[in-house]
């Protein structure tokens, strides 16, 4: 996986932090290390402080791909409202990854499964240029990206199998209201499946040969700190999808729930805390908990119960 990795100043109505470790690749290889090995490509600044790499590594991530260069770490500054849903961005300083390209090791050359993680989306097609033959290629991206390159982030989309965003990015994507018809959109590029996440709504998942699946989010009481929630569902999306090694229908439903349930832990705390806390037996727990959520009585789409006999 390739992504920000990055320092993070958070504002909510209810409590404020700086310097928090985040980027889109800190929570992805943290939620997605539950699932499977990551390997993580990207760049820090001197200023990145080596417990912090430390705790990627001690985690089982291979950092190996880390590079470290003189200059400023990403820095993304952003705050939230009441609503605790999406982040208005008040400043980001690309620090070390403006001029970055990343270099592939020969080793990881043949890699199954890639992410791309929310970064230019120069710098994610610069990586899947080094990929030889991946069987599955997911992406993520944010509105920055989509208002300054967007026929770049379109080209990312065209190239991987599945792409995950969040609603208001893909009705900005598309430039219409309507969010089925920026699944159909975006579907229409190329890519096998679309999730698209609606924060505390849940998420929708829209398959090319037509078939959906709409999850509801996981009800919680406290959330800290939104930051990192798309970032951590993609890791639980795509450590599942990873972990089977399939994009079979059920299994993206499957991969949908468990990104859920990672995003669920990443907002309880600030920063990475929330999803590093998640062990397998609660993501199981939560897990099953959603199941329960939808389901209507004993009967299944399958197997239906008989219609009531008619009098
Ligand atoms: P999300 O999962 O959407 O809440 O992602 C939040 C993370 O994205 C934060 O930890 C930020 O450091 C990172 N981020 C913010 N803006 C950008 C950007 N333009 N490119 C890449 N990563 C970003």
């Amino acid at each position: 996986m390739v992504g920000s990795v990055a320092y993070d100043d958070v504002q909510t109505p209810f409590d404020r932090r700086r310097d928090l470790l985040g980027g889109a690749a800190s929570y992805f290889a943290v939620a997605a290390s539950l699932y499977a090995r990551v390997r993580l490509v990207g760049v820090v600044g001197d200023d990145f402080r080596a417990e912090d790499v430390e705790r990627l590594r001690g985690r089982g991530v291979d950092v190996a791909a880390l590079e470290r260069r003189a200059g400023r770490s990403f820095h993304w500054s952003g705050r939230y409202d009441y609503d605790m849903s999406s982040a208005e961005t008040l400043s980001t300083d690309l620090g070390v990854f403006g001029d970055w390209h990343p270099r592939l090791p020969e080793a990881l050359r043949d890699v199954p499964f890639v992410f791309l993680a929310n970064i230019d989306p120069e710098i994610q097609l610069d990586l899947l240029e080094q990929v030889r033959g991946p069987r599955i290629v997911a992406m993520d991206s944010m509105n920055y990206w989509l208002e300054y390159k967007r026929s770049s982030v379109a080209d990312v989309m065209r190239r991987s199998h599945v792409v995950c965003i969040n609603e208001g990015e893909a009705r900005q994507f598309a430039q219409t209201f309507s969010i089925i018809r920026a699944a159909r959109e975006i579907l229409e590029l190329g890519p096998s499946a679309l999730v698209i996440k609606r924060g505390e709504h849940g998420s929708m998942l829209f398959l090319r040969d037509g078939g959906t699946f709409w999850s509801p989010a996981y009800p919680l009481e406290k959330v800290q700190d939104p930051t990192g929630a798309g970032d951590s569902f993609a890791g639980g999306l795509v450590g599942h999808l990873a972990a089977v090694g399939s994009l079979d229908a059920d299994e993206l439903r499957r991969a949908v729930v468990h990104g859920t349930v990672c995003a669920s832990f990443a907002v309880e705390t600030f920063s990475v805390d929330g999803i590093a806390s998640a062990t397998p037996d609660a993501i199981e727990g939560r897990y099953q908990a959603l199941r329960s959520l939808v389901a209507i009585g004993a009967e299944t789409l399958a197997g239906a119960a008989p219609p009531p006999p008619r009098r």
